[in-house]
């Protein structure tokens, strides 16, 4: 299993800074907002009731629990109610809940790349096998419903995404999922993890959940949480929706591995995705602005190619025109390469598309200041113009 090339990059950066080195750590991808006041106020409320400091129940608490089977219903269309509802330890401990308790080995896993960092090493841990469908940058890397077809196997046990995605900030239209649908409707063994957490943070207006499908709605599992939408991060509650035997495969499985999400944490994000979302439109609004200004920047640097994202907080560029070029001790063979460059030679932080099964490009957050992002940019094409 390898370590999360995301988190050791950013331990780096952290590293570096402690030592007092002016680093601007485009690394991570986390919300530079703060968790919204009305949200801190409820964990305030919850610790002075006093009435949730023991275990709460494994899945998530009841009140929590129907709120998120309302908000699949009514802002996804997606057909459930509590019982398919499992509250985690972050999205990522439902992924992993998930590929614990549904594969056995060897099962194989469409996994459509570039990818979220974890799925591949989660998949692993579990005893599957990752099976990597590429979109490339022509495609704004999104893999086409047919590549996905060309790739099952009487192995495969699911397939998964992000819609917004992490790493290239793509998101699939409605005629992209209906063709994937399509596909998934002839084989009739195969699940669909969508992993729909940058859900709110989509600058096409049209966010379409693969689970709203009748057809095929008893075979996906659609993941979520606050982190993003809500900058609560560190609160580290997600949850999942799914048919009612692989929710209680899950519940038993997080019952053995954490008992339950923390029980202050979950009245937070109760009251987060009950309220409005004004202030999530805001933080979403300020990401698009910074969307624009960061691709101005990086598209006036020579031998960036940049696609223009269409959600989450994250900008692919392509980094190979770089490949075989060199400035003082450093030489660059892969993009990891130039993200150690660019950490050590100007101290900006990114990460490297190995990480995310692209090795040309490299990972850019933009979830930072303007004046950050700006005085990141400068010395990152400052430092690209020195390779010869
Ligand atoms: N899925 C994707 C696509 C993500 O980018 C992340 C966070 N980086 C997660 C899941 C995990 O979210 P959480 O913080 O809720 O565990």
């Amino acid at each position: 299993m390898e370590e999360s090339a995301t988190i050791a990059m950013a331990q780096k950066a952290r590293d570096l800074k402690s030592k007092g080195v002016d680093v601007i750590s485009l690394s991570l991808g986390e919300p530079d907002f703060k968790t919204p006041d009305h949200i801190q106020q409820a964990a305030k409320e919850a610790i002075d009731s006093q009435k949730y400091f023991g275990y709460p129940p494994v899945p998530g608490y009841a009140d929590f629990k129907e709120a998120i089977a309302r908000k699949f219903r009514e802002e996804n269309n997606i057909e459930c109610s509590p019982a398919n509802i499992v509250v985690s330890t972050g999205a990522k401990q439902s992924i992993a809940n998930i590929m614990m308790s549904m594969l056995d080995p060897g099962d194989e896993v469409i996994v459509l790349s570039p990818y979220w960092v974890s799925y591949a090493d989660v998949i692993k841990v579990a005893e599957g096998v990752p099976v990597y469908v590429k979109g490339g940058i022509e495609d704004n890397f999104k893999a086409s419903a047919k590549q996905i077809e060309e790739a099952f196997t009487d192995k495969t046990k699911m397939m998964i995404y992000s819609s917004p995605c992490n790493p290239t900030g793509e998101v699939f239209t409605k005629e992209e999922i209906e063709a994937i649908v399509e596909v998934v409707e002839r084989h009739e063994n195969v699940y669909v993890v969508s992993d729909e957490i940058y859900e709110h943070i989509n600058f096409t207006d049209a966010h379409v959940s693969i689970g709203a499908y009748p057809s095929i709605k008893d075979r996906v599992i659609t993941v979520n949480g606050v982190a993003k939408a809500f900058a609560m991060t560190g609160w580290r509650i997600g949850y999942m929706c799914a048919p009612v035997e692989i929710a209680k495969a899950c519940s038993k499985i997080q019952g053995q591995f954490t008992s339950a999400a923390n029980g202050i944490a979950q009245r937070a994000a109760l009251v987060a995705i009950t309220s409005d979302l004004g202030p999530t439109k805001a933080m979403a609004n300020e990401y698009l602005e910074r969307r624009q200004m960061v691709y101005d920047l990086l598209s006036e640097i020579p031998g960036l190619r940049t696609v223009m994202p269409s959600g989450a907080f994250y900008f692919f560029p392509q980094v190979s025109s770089f490949f075989g070029k060199s400035y003082d001790k450093w030489t660059i063979n892969t993009a990891g390469d130039l993200c150690m460059y660019l950490l050590e030679g100007v101290n900006v932080s990114l990460v490297t598309g190995e990480a995310f099964g692209e090795p040309e490009c490299v990972r850019l957050s933009y979830a930072a200041s303007r004046e950050d992002l700006k005085e990141a940019i400068s010395r990152i094409a400052d430092a690209l113009a020195k390779l010869q």
